[in-house]
């Protein structure tokens, strides 16, 4: 049995309940956050967590569970990967902040020079850090818009940029993301997205793209357009693998007319896919690259970067925040990223998936409610629907979820109907734990069946 270290704690990894979930403590602590905490804050799973790492979280009453959801896609290295802990330590004790924008320091720096190198494209890049995903897509636009001259961003069906006003209009689904919170901004248009299970089979992703496409000339113009923004892989909208040639076709009309490609990398970037980016999968070179999420460990960073040309078209001064790139979080992204190229992490998310679709697989042959098995490296995920129809089935994925949940197996729902389980492990997991997790998935079918 093999352990790991959290926190200072030898976390075992193993799977181990003890009180029913959740326990008699966590129940105590959601009353407390009942009165304290607003309701808006939803939680997925409530039992409170006071260690975590390797595969493992650990709550308040004593169970282990198995994370199958990294805290959505961010602990990509683990909760406690032992170079993110080390150089946080040293960093938080040599300074905290001293606000990049006031007195620079190397990690900011380091940042942007790993993103340079790691990021798709030989060109010269460059980077501007921030705090939050959805920070990120907006000072994309931002830059787009300087860049280019003009005031209209693509988005797509199913898409997830964020809660922010700005990436509220970019965002698709209306509840729980938007209901009440407009008005929203404009120039935002959406067109449709690959989506190959829900499409007529055989549909080539050049042709989804030339009916993207079609739409953004007659209703857009490529004139007034600034960017196409675009998840590789969609995130909360379903883990849609869009039809082989759908970017590249993209990526190639915006180069033409003047348009920047924009990858939002923030839940596919770093290693999650089995690759250091979604878009290496196909050769695609956004100009602008989104990321957050898993770059830093589990500490608060996020990311721009893009051509150097298209970066510096910004004035002096309109770019920035107080925190973003707090030398902390930094510290965590080098640590992380350390990790990441010492532990060959794109080879253990491919390890990962060959895994998780051998236990998939076998699941579907016997639960025809499992429509679609899709997605890439530790990011996968299994579409619900009635069995022989496209009719999603919400309610099914629902009771899983709660076998699960119930049986010390964290594990995320997402899609547009609500439909989608997302398997998103940190890639630090063992294999025996990952084969016990989707034993308890298996088990969750057959219960719910
Ligand atoms: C999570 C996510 C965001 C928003 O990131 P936050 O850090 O939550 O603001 C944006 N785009 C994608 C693709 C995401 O998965």
């Amino acid at each position: 049995m093999s352990t790991t270290v959290a926190g200072g704690t030898a976390l075992v990894q193993q799977r181990n309940l003890v009180t029913e979930i959740p326990g008699p403590k966590s129940q105590e602590k959601l009353a407390r956050k009942k009165q304290y905490v607003a309701d808006g804050v939803g939680t997925t799973l409530p039992v409170f967590v006071e260690a975590a790492g390797g595969g493992v979280l650990r709550d308040v009453d004593g169970n282990t569970l198995i994370d199958l959801g990294s805290g959505i896609a961010v602990t990509t290295v683990g909760n406690a990967a032992p170079q993110v802990v080390a150089r946080v330590q040293e960093q938080v004790a040599a300074f905290t902040h001293t606000c990049f924008m006031v007195t620079p320091y190397d990690g900011y720096v380091d940042v942007a020079a790993a993103l340079a190198e790691l990021t798709p494209g030989d060109h010269a890049k460059k980077s501007a850090l921030f705090n939050s995903g959805a920070e990120a897509v907006e000072n994309a636009v931002k830059i787009a818009r300087v860049a280019t001259g003009r005031d209209a961003v693509v988005v797509f069906d199913h898409a997830y940029h964020g809660r922010t006003n700005l990436t509220m209009a970019m965002t698709a689904k209306n509840m729980p993301y938007k209901n009440g919170f407009g008005p929203f901004a404009g120039e935002i248009y959406r067109v449709p997205m690959s989506y190959p299970f829900r499409e007529t089979e055989g549909i080539k992703g050049a042709d989804a793209a030339a009916r993207a496409i079609d739409q953004i000339e007659k209703q857009v113009g490529a004139e007034n357009l600034a960017c196409v923004v675009i998840e590789p892989i969609l995130g909360e909208g379903g883990f849609v693998v869009p039809a082989d040639g759908f970017l590249p076709a993209l990526a190639a009309w915006c180069r033409d007319h003047g348009v920047l490609f924009v990858a939002d990398e923030i839940q596919s970037g770093f290693c999650r896919t089995g690759d250091w980016f979604a878009c290496n999968h196909e050769g695609v070179v956004p100009d602008l690259i989104t990321t957050a999420k898993g770059i830093a460990g589990g500490l608060p960073l996020a990311a721009v970067t893009g051509r150097a040309e298209v970066m510096d078209a910004v004035h002096a001064g309109g770019l920035g925040g107080t925190y973003g790139g707090n030398p902390v979080v930094c510290a965590a992204a080098l640590g992380a990223i350390a990790e990441m190229r010492d532990h060959d992490l794109p080879a253990r998310a491919r390890a990962i998936e060959a895994t998780i679709r051998r236990r998939l697989d076998a699941i579907a042959a016997d639960h025809p409610t499992i429509g679609d098995i899709r997605g890439r490296g530790a990011m996968m995920a299994i579409e619900l629907v009635k069995p022989g129809t496209l009719e999603p089935d919400a309610a099914r994925t629902s009771a899983v979820a709660a076998y699960c949940h119930a049986h010390g197996v964290v594990v995320l729902t997402c899609g547009t109907w609500g439909n989608v389980f997302r398997f998103l492990p940190p890639l630090s997991i063992g294999d025996d734990l990952l084969e016990e997790a989707f034993d308890v998935v298996a088990e969750a079918f057959a219960a719910t069946a």
